[in-house]
């Protein structure tokens, strides 16, 4: 893989999981990364960190502004920020709906609107979702997340469209079941959290979860200049769960 020296690079949700790998492995290949998240207190040297709300239009400008200023420009966007829902239609009221599609969705777009003029400007601008499996995998007990991965998937092909000719490029990622503190949260509140967690590696054909820091891959290539015939695409990482 190509370094990332001199590339400028802003990731959301940083702070834990698959945004902190990710953050990580790009400061690690020579990006200056920074973090924006909901509570970045955890988030040491060298990367940057912001605090912010990707449901707050206002507190997303502040921070992207306060990071561009920071790094001297922007190259890559990881919008990265989402939380997850359980539970069949029924299950869910119209305020879950809302609340759930205003972080996994119209955050991104919030933070792309914030992100885009500075993109603009660089040589190598990428913007890398992360989306889900949960996007076209019909998963049972995940209607409300799926549905926002789902939107995910189609305005990462849309963006790529209008975006292309500027220089942009858009893709996504589609993780499968990830060991992060997300599913360590899930797995807590389980009533056997063991049985749980092998009940969820034995879904897997590779009969382990996902790394973050195969994801964090994954993200870094569509990042990079090595993919840069790439646009509007998703990439799977998901340990062969979408062949099945
Ligand atoms: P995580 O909970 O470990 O990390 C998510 C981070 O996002 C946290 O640091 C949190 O503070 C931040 N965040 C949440 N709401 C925010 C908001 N409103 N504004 C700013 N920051 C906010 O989760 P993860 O497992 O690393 O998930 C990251 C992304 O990956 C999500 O978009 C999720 O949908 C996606 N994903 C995860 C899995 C999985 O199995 N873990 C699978 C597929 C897709």
């Amino acid at each position: 893989m190509s370094d990332f020296e001199g590339i400028r690079a802003l990731v959301t949700g940083g702070a834990s999981g698959i945004g902190r790998a990710t953050a990580e492995l790009l400061a690690e290949r020579g990006a200056q990364v920074a973090v924006l998240d909901l509570d970045p207190s955890s988030v040491d040297k060298p990367l940057l960190a912001y605090r912010a709300d990707v449901t707050d239009d206002a507190s997303v400008r502040e921070a992207v502004a306060a990071a561009v200023a920071d790094l001297d420009g922007l190259d890559v966007l990881v919008n990265n920020a989402g939380i997850g829902a359980q539970g069949t239609v029924e299950d869910n009221s119209d305020d879950d709906w809302h609340r759930v599609y205003d972080v996994n969705v119209v955050g991104m777009v919030r933070t792309a609107r914030a992100c885009l003029p500075h993109l603009r400007a660089s040589a190598h601008a990428a913007i890398v979702n992360t989306c889900s499996i949960a996007a076209t995998a019909g998963l049972p007990q995940r209607a409300l997340y799926s549905a926002t991965k789902g939107a995910v998937y189609s305005l990462t092909l849309a963006m790529a469209a209008d975006h292309v000719r500027e220089g942009i490029r858009v893709n996504c990622v589609n993780p499968g079941t990830v060991d992060t503190p997300w599913v360590g949260r899930l797995l807590d509140a389980a009533p056997d959290p063991g049985a749980e967690r092998a009940a969820l590696e034995a879904r897997q054909p590779t009969g382990r979860l996902v790394g973050a820091g195969e994801v964090a891959g994954a993200i870094a290539y569509l990042a990079s200049p090595l993919s840069g015939a790439t646009t509007g695409t998703s990439l799977a990482v998901d340990g062969g769960m979408q062949g099945l």
